[in-house]
């Protein structure tokens, strides 16, 4: 018998894989690659002030120094280079916004996440007639190279099925799971968006939205992420990431010339140059009605768990929720409230009473 059983092995499924085999529990995971997964298309992007707002975001001061030392680490875990520190140079929209900064730069709770502020513009191809702030802590994983490098390592360690996981073949034991010949103490879903469809966990409150983005051929010798309206990357993979977009109806994994469009438009407003589209790209990020991770153990099922709605923030909610989750389920620590699925066990409940 093995200890866990996790199915998908997206940005999810490999960072609660490797927590795993940290603490020296034995993990099988089954995945049916798909080139459109959110992880797959992610920009990537960790930035600790973000929306349109512009405020910190959820968590900042515990996540993002969690994560700056996790992804490190897992590098060197998978043998491949995929972190890169980037600051983030955003420009200010009016005279309001840059006084608005200049006084936050004070406030003790941004000091350790404002680089600097600019007053008047600082690169001759940006419209920021305003200057901008340049924000620290920020940057890019190449979520797509970290996914290839974990399905690489997980195979060649004979832990990894390449298949598609059907419920029929599950059966719950008093204190364990069987799928198929395997044998788990638990199996933890981590299937994206698809979890939202069918299943064990298709109750909770899901709002799955579609997202686009544009690779565009490096077309400026800069090494900052731009961010105002949309974001633009540096190369860190030969190509500049620039997006996106979001779509609640549409559920398909097509891109479109909308968005192609809707991301451009956004694109010459931020800069004053052109640049050529490589390739377009859609997936659909698993994000909740209440914004929070969906996080624990099933209402019913104590042996099932899962570990999904990381939404538009994945990159810096994963490593540390990854972490409390493991220790919440090896029961050495609280799983926080707000993520914790037991906020909506009342929706199961009631779906039970109405069967
Ligand atoms: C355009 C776009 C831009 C984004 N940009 C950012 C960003 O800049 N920063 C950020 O933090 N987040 C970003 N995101 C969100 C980010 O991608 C997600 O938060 C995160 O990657 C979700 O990971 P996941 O593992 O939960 O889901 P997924 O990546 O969808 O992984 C689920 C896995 O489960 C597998 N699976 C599903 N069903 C089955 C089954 N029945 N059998 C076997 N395997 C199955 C899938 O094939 C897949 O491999 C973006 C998303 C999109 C679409």
């Amino acid at each position: 018998m093995i200890d866990y059983l996790i199915v998908g092995q997206g940005l999810a499924g490999t960072l609660l894989g490797y927590q795993l085999i940290r603490r020296n529990r034995s993990i099988l995971i089954i995945d049916e690659y798909d080139e459109n997964s959110s992880s797959n298309v992610a920009a990537g992007l960790f930035n600790p002030i973000t929306g349109k707002r512009f405020v910190k975001t959820w968590l900042a001061d515990v996540i993002f120094p969690y994560l700056h030392e996790f992804y490190p680490e897992l590098e060197e875990f998978l043998d491949e280079k995929f972190f890169f520190k980037k600051e983030i140079y955003r420009p200010f929209k009016n005279i309001e916004e840059q006084n608005d900064w200049t006084s936050k730069s004070g406030d003790t709770a941004y000091t350790n996440f404002i680089k600097n502020i600019y007053q008047t513009s600082q690169f001759e191809d940006v419209h920021d007639p305003y200057g901008g702030v340049e924000i620290g802590n920020g940057g890019v994983i190449h979520l797509s190279k970290l996914i290839s490098a974990g399905r690489k390592k997980f195979f060649d360690d004979k832990i990894l099925i390449n298949e598609k996981f059907d419920d029929q073949n599950l059966r719950i034991l008093d204190s364990s799971i069987r799928y198929k010949n395997i044998q788990a103490r638990r199996i933890v879903f981590c299937m994206g968006h698809q979890n939202a469809r069918k299943g064990f966990f298709s109750w909770l409150p899901f709002r799955p939205v579609k997202g686009e983005i544009l690779y565009l051929k490096p077309f400026h010798p800069f090494d900052k992420i731009f961010n105002k309206g949309c974001f633009v990357t540096p190369p860190v993979d030969g190509t500049c990431r620039c997006g996106s977009t979001y779509d609640w109806r549409d559920s398909s994994c097509s891109p479109t010339e909308k968005a192609r469009k809707e991301i451009m438009e956004k694109f010459e407003k931020l800069f004053k140059i052109d640049a050529e589209i490589l390739d377009q790209k859609a997936g659909i990020r698993p994000a909740t009605l209440d914004r929070r991770p969906f996080i624990g153990i099933h209402p019913e099922y104590e042996s099932v768990g899962i570990f999904n709605g990381l939404g538009t923030k994945g990159v810096s909610l994963a490593p540390y929720f990854s972490d409390q989750f493991v220790g919440y389920l090896e029961n050495s620590s609280n799983l926080d409230e707000e993520v914790d699925i037991k906020r909506y066990y009342s929706l199961y409940y009631n779906s039970v009473r109405h069967r």
